[in-house]
């Protein structure tokens, strides 16, 4: 018999395709050596093209998954991603306002082929409710600019971003800035820059911007990756630090599927 590892869990939803969502969390955390875990909060039908068709679980089936895995698993970690409604980002928020693992919240929006992932209407719920209890929220700059109206246009601007998003409440936020330089799938700057700060603390994370198209799936391969450092004991900007480590390589490897935009790669 070998020691168990730490146990991450996903709370997000179901990617057909297995380039985003909760296949990208699980196989994010069988690379990084954590157990994986999954509260299903949506179904979609997914590929390489863009999302088809997507249905919500009901709030009970998302309650007794959670309650399933936490009274007898338990967690080190938890990382949120699609949470499509309001009734289910109060749900999240209400269950994991209990725990005491630390909560990667990343607040998804729009997938990258422009399908909304979360009703605009609960964006409200994703303010109030889930970022306070965020120990890193992680958005983009369309998220940053959906939730604070702070429109990130250079790098001067990503601090203002941070400290709108830390006024929700969040312990650490991580400005993901690499829509800032180029767009995704077509050629950009040479790096991709991300803030990490809690207010105080300000860390900034370069990393060369690789020229691949196939990056489905980086958000949430990104938070996952967090999560799983966390639950090893990792400190925010150790775990954020490699974390980004580990999906520069995944973009850097990621591979064509389908005839559309394919998947980071997680074992590269
Ligand atoms: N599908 C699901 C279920 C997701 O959770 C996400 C992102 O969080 C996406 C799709 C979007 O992935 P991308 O924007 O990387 O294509």
């Amino acid at each position: 018999m070998s020691e168990a590892p730490p146990r991450v869990l996903t709370v997000a939803g179901s990617d057909s395709g297995g380039g985003a969502g909760i296949q990208a969390d699980l196989k994010t955390m069988l690379a990084l050596g954590v157990h994986g875990m999954s509260v299903i909060t949506a179904v979609t039908a997914q590929n390489s093209l863009g999302v088809q068709g997507a249905w919500e679980l009901p709030v009970e089936a998302v309650r007794a998954q959670y309650r399933s895995v936490v009274d007898d698993i338990g967690v080190q970690a938890v990382k949120t991603g699609m949470l499509a409604s309001t009734e289910l980002v109060e749900t999240v928020a209400e269950l994991l306002s209990t725990t005491n693992a630390p909560v990667v919240v990343d607040p998804v929006g729009v997938s990258k082929h422009g399908d909304a992932l979360l009703a605009p209407s609960a964006l409200d719920a994703v303010r109030t409710a889930l970022l306070p209890l965020a120990t890193v929220a992680t958005p983009n700059l369309d998220e940053v600019a959906q939730l604070t109206g702070v429109r990130v246009c250079s790098e001067d601007r990503m601090r203002e971003a941070a400290e709108a998003v830390l006024e929700y409440g969040p312990a650490w936020v991580l400005i993901k800035g690499g829509h800032l330089t180029g767009e995704p799938g077509r050629k950009g700057g040479d790096q991709a820059v991300d803030l990490l700060t809690d207010g105080n603390e300000e860390h900034w994370l370069r990393a060369p911007r690789h020229d691949n198209r196939h990056t489905h799936g980086t958000g949430c391969t990104l938070a996952s990756a967090i999560a799983a450092q966390l639950a090893k004991g990792q400190s925010v900007p150790q775990a954020v630090t490699a974390a980004k480590e580990y999906v520069t390589g995944a973009v850097a490897a990621g591979f064509a599927l389908g005839g559309g935009i394919g998947p980071v790669d997680h074992g590269w």
